[in-house]
């Protein structure tokens, strides 16, 4: 861009500048732990919350899903692909680095992370224990291996795992972590009930450390989401009990969700239904990329609007819902005196693309829609906006997250 100090340039300036504001406020980072083959009645499903005392405190900064199921394949090798995809996906064998191991038909939220962000892989870590052949995500041509994840398989043991997941926050900061526990559904299968139950109670500590981690860390800190969630959950009494899995009994199917970050909502319980691959969804909309391929759905009601929608200008009061949106989204305001009013949608390099109101408005309640298109009123493609609401001589910027119908 040719600079001048004409009133073009000073707008964009006030723009980023406002921008950057926002960035600070919303997620960039995201971890993500996965605890494989917890039952819901021995985490969030047990009022006395024994084995999970960590997470159950964390739950207060944050948001627990109660109606969360494995709704396909209540097996690690299917269910963890899921996870990662947003989507139920069908796996393949393939020999990777001398192993027999298998992919996942469709991306992963690591591929869309990195191509989408452009990120480098040292932004975008997998830890977990070791093992001798990685489950891979995907060879799609459109992602696939240029986009995989940082690979960090050490160690033997859940503790192991937290100990170079720390390491790996200390050295490389990356931007997007999955932490994969595998203790708990070994220590099921064992079917001793002390081992089982202990090595949840571990997990929940690992998550309590991680999340402490996180907030001792200025990069991290007011600025990360964090998941924990499970791919599968094992028999209920009724069908076998905890050593085993794989069936549809409620003890397989009910999973654990509990977000904690600045855009999630604080002390909440969401008892809206939802099933694997909404995850893999709603963290890419907290992490403003478009999981193309995904079938998933967005957890909408565990945002918290005021957070994203941030207040850069406490003089203007403004409403979005829902955002992130699928279709459309609505934004309503309020004018206390007839003004001069302008709302504006830039893209991410700071084009205009839209202009919702160019006009001198009465005062009162006023709504407006978009639904995502641009001056020429063709679709978007899915990703991150802002807009620009002046009234008056007062400016108010923010996000409006486009994931894509
Ligand atoms: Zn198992
Ligand atoms: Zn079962």
């Amino acid at each position: 861009m040719k600079f001048n100090f004409g009133s073009a340039s000073l707008i964009l300036i006030l723009f980023f500048s406002a921008i950057s504001n926002c960035f600070s406020q919303s997620t960039e980072k995201m971890m993500i732990v996965i605890i494989d083959g917890a039952r819901y009645t021995e985490t969030f499903g047990d009022p006395t919350h024994t084995y999970t005392p960590e997470m159950w405190n964390l739950s207060t900064q944050g948001t627990i899903v109660d109606n969360f199921r494995n709704d396909g394949v209540t097996k690690t090798y299917r269910a963890i692909p899921a996870l990662w995809c947003g989507a139920w996906t069908d796996v393949t064998d393939t020999t990777y680095q001398g192993s027999e191991t298998q992919y996942a038909e469709l991306p992963s939220i690591f591929e869309y992370y990195r191509k989408q962000k452009n990120m480098p892989p040292e932004e975008c870590f997998y830890i977990l224990k070791y093992i001798s052949s990685l489950w891979l995500p995907s060879f799609d041509p459109d992602y696939g291996p240029d986009y995989w994840p940082e690979f960090h398989s050490v160690g033997s043991t859940d503790k192991d795992v937290a100990t170079q997941a720390q390491l790996v926050m200390d050295n490389d900061h990356p931007h997007f972590m999955l932490v994969y526990l595998a203790d708990v559904d070994h220590a099921g299968h064992s079917g001793n009930w002390v081992e089982y139950t202990t090595a949840i109670h571990t997990a929940d500590s690992i998550v309590g450390v991680l999340w402490q981690k996180l907030q001792s860390d200025p990069f991290y800190k007011d600025s990360t989401t964090l998941i924990v969630t499970n791919d599968h959950g094992r028999h209920d009494d009724q069908h076998g009990g905890f050593q085993h899995h794989g069936c549809g009994c409620e003890g397989c199917r009910h999973i654990q969700f509990l977000a904690v970050g600045p855009p999630i909502k604080k002390n909440f319980v969401s008892s809206t239904d939802h099933s694997i691959p909404d995850m893999a969804v709603t963290a890419s909309a907290l992490l403003g990329i478009n999981p193309e391929k995904a079938t998933g759905n967005i957890m909408q009601e565990i945002f918290s609007y005021d957070v994203i929608n941030e207040e850069t200008n406490q003089n203007i009061s403004l409403k979005i819902h829902p955002n992130p949106f699928n279709i459309s989204t609505r934004i309503n305001y309020y004018l206390s005196e007839a003004t001069e009013v302008h709302f504006r949608i830039f893209n991410a390099t700071g084009k205009e693309i839209a202009t919702l109101v160019n006009q001198r408005q009465s005062p009162g309640e006023k709504s407006i829609k978009w639904d995502a298109t641009n001056k020429r009123g063709q679709k978007v493609s899915p990703g991150v906006y802002y807009y620009v609401l002046q009234i008056g001589q007062q400016r108010k910027t923010g996000k409006l997250i486009f994931v894509g119908e």
